[in-house]
């Protein structure tokens, strides 16, 4: 496989982001030709990279939405989660996997993660739960595969709808499978800062045919007859609204990028692997390092291949990271935490210490598909010689 290179370093401190998308000329070509067609909305291409999709996934079906986080509001519809109830989630994570509740009228509640993967556990999730709890938000954090069996179980004998949050996640791998098929419904999310992308964009997937109707009608306004139907009859058909519905549709323009992408998924995740492998090697004899690895029961697409700065480490993450910079290595703080954000300072959670620490400690290397051996090199050495 060739790997494009992006321009050679002209000096020491050319800069090193933690991320790129990549995209290229076959994309481009992929836009044009939809401009070229005169359809530009929702449309054929958004069909097709659903379809697609659902193929990759091994699921009945995809949704194709404007984003994760519209993606993760329908989910919330369709699961038939209501303002007043209670939906456990990990605080571990982007502020969209919080708000998504929020945006129902429901109460996200803050369940810990376990150190080695960033992952809620039925452990963590059990002592967030509440007599009002109806779902539970998992999260496959920067694209470490959740363990999803026990707590499928854990839901089913509470009675609660099991929701992932797989938006770092497609190309990870759970027991052998895509992950995202053992929960009531899945969402991905097509941001640059995710592998595949679409400028913005996301999916919801499910194997329930009813949930899959309805989140397909909510994200068109809650029409009774889809835009491309009407516009393709000569006559169209009456319109119905028989709920209130929302605009969260994905275009033709980013669908058709979307099936370029999905083409290029295999080689994004193998190549991310090997870099996150190389980084593994080289970090494995420095005191003080931790790198996330893959869990026992799956593989990882190492959306985020993140470190974490144990005291043994002559830096603290504030230090590394101005270390790095001043080599001129974009690396990023770890994942977020939402109770710590001013928004859900008043939210409920109970203990939530490996998030405070995860979150405190840990920090984002650059990974991207085009990251040449100099660069990583660049980055090994600056994080062996802190002092340099
Ligand atoms: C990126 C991300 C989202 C939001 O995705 P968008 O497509 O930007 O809305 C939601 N949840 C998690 C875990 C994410 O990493």
């Amino acid at each position: 496989m060739t790997v494009p290179q992006i321009a050679q370093p002209t000096s020491a401190l050319e800069r090193i982001n933690v991320m790129q998308p990549w995209i290229g000329e076959e994309e481009s070509r992929a836009i044009s030709e939809v401009v070229a067609s005169g359809w530009v909305a929702q449309g054929p291409k958004t069909a097709a990279f659903e379809q697609a999709f659902a193929a990759r996934q091994g699921v009945a079906h995809a949704v194709a939405t404007s984003s994760c986080t519209t993606a993760l509001h329908l989910a919330l519809i369709v699961a038939g989660v209501k303002a007043g109830d209670d939906v456990i989630v990990p605080s571990f994570s982007f502020i969209a996997t919080a708000n998504a509740p929020t945006y129902v009228g429901a109460h996200p509640v803050f369940a810990d993660v376990e150190g080695a993967t960033g992952n809620v556990t039925v452990q963590t999730l059990d002592r967030a739960l509440t007599v009002a709890t109806t779902a539970v938000i998992v999260v496959d954090q920067g694209g470490v595969p959740v363990d999803l069996a026990p707590i499928r179980l854990w839901c089913d004998n509470h009675g609660l709808k099991l929701i992932e949050d797989a938006a770092c996640a497609a190309g990870s791998t759970y027991n052998g499978e895509p992950v995202g098929r053992g929960a009531d419904v899945s969402t991905w999310s097509f941001h640059p800062r995710k592998l595949l992308t679409t400028g913005e964009g996301g999916m919801l997937t499910t194997n329930n045919e009813t949930w899959a109707k309805r989140a397909r009608t909510l994200r068109e306004h809650a029409m009774g007859v889809s835009a491309a139907e009407r516009h393709s009859a000569l006559v169209a058909p009456a319109e119905c609204y028989a709920e209130v519905g929302y605009n969260f549709r994905m275009t033709d323009l980013q669908a058709a990028m979307g099936l370029v992408q999905l083409g290029k998924l295999d080689q994004m995740v193998a190549r991310r692997r090997r870099l996150t492998g190389t980084y593994r090697a080289a970090l494995a004899e420095v005191e003080g390092l931790r790198l996330v690895a893959d869990p026992v029961h799956g593989t990882s697409n190492f959306q985020s291949c993140w470190l974490e700065l144990l005291p043994e480490y002559p830096l603290d993450r504030e230090q590394l990271l101005a270390h790095l910079g001043a080599l001129g290595i974009s690396a990023r703080r770890g994942i977020m935490a939402a109770h710590l954000q001013p928004a859900y300072a008043h939210a409920n959670s109970g203990e939530l210490s490996v998030t405070e620490r995860l979150t405190l400690n840990t920090l984002i290397l650059p990974l991207y598909h085009q990251l040449t051996e100099e660069d990583q090199q660049r980055v090994i050495d600056a994080l062996v010689n802190p002092g340099s």
